[in-house]
């Protein structure tokens, strides 16, 4: 999935939450940088492995959630939602495509890398690839999620998203040819 629409499906989930207005802005913001944060490892590290973590970040999540509720402040709700939608992330890319450059193709076994089973977890393909127009669908009802049930910066964010995110659908299959070193 294209990390833009990591970054909206973040901020969506958290949009929908029962917050209250002083929390649900910063709340939503702070899960759409925890949508992103995940895919900083196309520059350092190896990708869908160094900071993805479909399995300890949802184990954090759940207790960081908890205190959240408990004490409802906007630092807690913030990691919360920030690892919260990290784990989303982490979790939503074993049902992507795989990791070669042409994930069309359906040649790389590799989705997401699961440290507790200590293996990779295979590409579902529900989303065929990163910039499929089903992954495009996805983001745009995401985006339509934040303008409509969030406050604040994070619709500009979002908002923000969709030309980026139709550019890279329109040439994502062109990019192994264009970019090479933005695929692999
Ligand atoms: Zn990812």
């Amino acid at each position: 999935m294209m990390v833009t629409t990591h970054a909206a499906m973040g901020a969506a989930l958290v949009a929908l939450l029962p917050l209250s207005p002083r929390l649900a802005g910063v709340a939503a913001l702070a899960a759409f940088c925890g949508g992103v944060f995940p895919d900083l490892d196309l520059l350092v590290g190896e990708h869908r492995r160094t900071l993805h973590y479909p399995d300890y970040y949802a184990l954090c999540a759940l207790p960081l959630a908890g205190l959240a509720v408990l004490r409802p402040l906007a630092l807690t709700a913030c990691v919360a939602a920030f690892v919260g939608a990290a784990a989303l992330h982490s979790v939503a890319d074993a049902f992507g495509g795989g990791l070669a450059p042409r994930p069309w193709l359906s040649d790389d076994h590799r989705g997401v890398y699961c440290r507790l089973g200590r293996r990779w977890l295979h590409p579902r393909h529900w989303i065929r690839w990163d910039g499929a127009p089903e992954d495009l669908a996805l983001c745009g009802v995401c985006v339509c999620v934040v303008l409509l049930a969030a406050d604040g910066h994070v619709r500009t964010l979002a908002a923000a998203t969709l030309p980026v995110s139709v550019a890279y659908t329109a040439l994502r299959k062109r990019l192994p040819d264009l970019a090479p070193w933005l695929v692999e």
